[in-house]
């Protein structure tokens, strides 16, 4: 996984490639799915949730350009498996999701695993976490309709947000740094997630 599908791609960042070689994916899908654990391709994961592609993962966690130490909030646990990878990459994990049946299951995993330095949330993302802020790095695992001001608010000065931007059904993937005088912004490459539903996502459609 770590040679075909990361590094013959162009993601760069040794510690990033190292944290990849190291997580057991298949302990972050179903029994079901374990033997497709490694492909190249997102995978259900309850709830009408997935877990991202491997290549998606990689190329977020390397935009956040984590150096050790810092403190990083995501926002999206699902099956906690980029938490893990995050883990791995800073110092301390902060990992909000909406489903509290999800969040149950990826804090049993991520502490039975060892990754003692994530700490699972049930709210909605979009509004940040304000309590641990401000963060060195801000990562979004589901596609939102605009950049949240609350995750642009609660960034460090030269703290990066990376997120997904675009319709419902497909994104394009930004880096946001914050910066003394407001925020810069680069696009990366396209990309398809699930909906960021809440406050400053899109509204919830099962209840329609
Ligand atoms: N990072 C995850 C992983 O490694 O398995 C994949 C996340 S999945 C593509 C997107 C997740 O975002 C879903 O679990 C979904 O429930 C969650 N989500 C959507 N809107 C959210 C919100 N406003 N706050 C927190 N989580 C949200």
């Amino acid at each position: 996984m770590v040679e075909e599908q990361l590094r013959h791609r162009g993601i760069q960042d040794d510690r990033v490639l190292d944290a990849m070689g190291q997580v057991p994916r298949h302990l972050f899908v179903g029994e079901d799915l374990r033997d497709r654990a490694y492909e190249d391709c997102a995978l259900p994961i309850g709830e009408g949730q997935t877990i991202s592609q491997p290549y998606m993962v990689a190329l977020m966690t390397e935009l956040l350009e984590l150096k050790g130490g810092e403190t990083v909030l995501e926002v999206g646990t699902g099956s906690g498996y980029q938490s893990a990878v995050l883990s791995l990459l800073a110092a301390e994990v902060y990992t909000v999701e909406r489903v509290s049946s999800l969040a149950e299951q990826a804090r049993t995993t991520l502490k039975r695993n060892g990754f003692l330095n994530v700490h699972v949330r049930v709210s909605d993302g979009t509004l940040g976490l304000p309590d641990h802020a401000p963060y060195d790095g801000i990562i979004v695992t589901a596609g939102a309709p605009d950049i949240p001001r609350h995750l642009t608010d609660q960034l460090k000065i030269r703290g990066r947000l990376v997120i997904p931007v675009g319709d419902r059904h497909s994104q394009v993937l930004y880096q946001v740094t914050r910066t003394e005088g407001g925020i810069k912004q680069t696009v990366s490459t396209g990309c398809v997630f699930v909906p960021l539903i809440g406050k400053d996502g899109w509204e919830d459609e099962t209840y329609h």
